[in-house]
């Protein structure tokens, strides 16, 4: 059920970061985000900004919890940040609880989140990050659900947000 989507071209991190935090000060209610892209291609960055739309507090700084596999940040929802690179298994998945984050009132961020697509709730964002650039990264975001149909077009209005195709 794909119900819409939108493309951008940032051309700095902090382009990068602003597109994370419009989309956290949008959300009001508990939502998945799956980042996809290689290493160094601006998810971390995105969930910095995310962090600042969630209002995280600033002495929080967030970084890829590769080793830890995940984060909980406090916010105006709890931020669960989680990165599944070192993935090796479900055994893993399992030790972090997805499961039953999914059940939280909760924000989930999750890095790699391709190597775990089928365990996505229906409603979520899929963001895909691809480095066209030394500083350029084009992000494609996918709503699943008719909620996100109403993110996707706020962003496609949203007059501050630059590099949209
Ligand atoms: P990932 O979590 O995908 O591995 P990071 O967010 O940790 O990637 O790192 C992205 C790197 O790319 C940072 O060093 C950042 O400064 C750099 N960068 C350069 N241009 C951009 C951009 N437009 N958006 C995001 N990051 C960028
Ligand atoms: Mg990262």
């Amino acid at each position: 059920m794909i119900s819409s989507q939108f493309q951008i071209t940032t051309r700095t991190p902090d382009e990068t970061q602003k597109l994370g935090k419009t989309i956290g000060k949008w959300i009001e209610y508990p939502l998945v985000i799956g980042l996809s892209g290689d290493l160094g291609s601006g998810k971390t960055v995105f969930v910095q900004g995310l962090a600042e739309g969630l209002e995280v507090p600033g002495q929080y700084y967030i970084t890829s919890p590769t080793f830890t596999l995940i984060n909980e940040y406090p916010g105006r929802f709890p931020l669960f940040h989680i990165d599944l690179y070192r993935l090796d298994g479900i055994s893993d998945l399992e030790d972090i609880g997805l499961d039953e984050l999914l059940y939280d009132q909760a924000v989930i961020a999750i890095e790699w989140a391709k190597k775990i697509s089928h365990e996505l709730p229906a409603e979520h964002l899929a963001l895909t990050f691809e480095i066209t650039g030394d500083d350029y990264r084009t992000i494609s975001l996918i709503g699943y659900g008719h909620n996100l149909d109403n993110l996707i077009k706020a962003l496609k209005l949203d007059e501050n947000i630059v590099g949209k195709k």
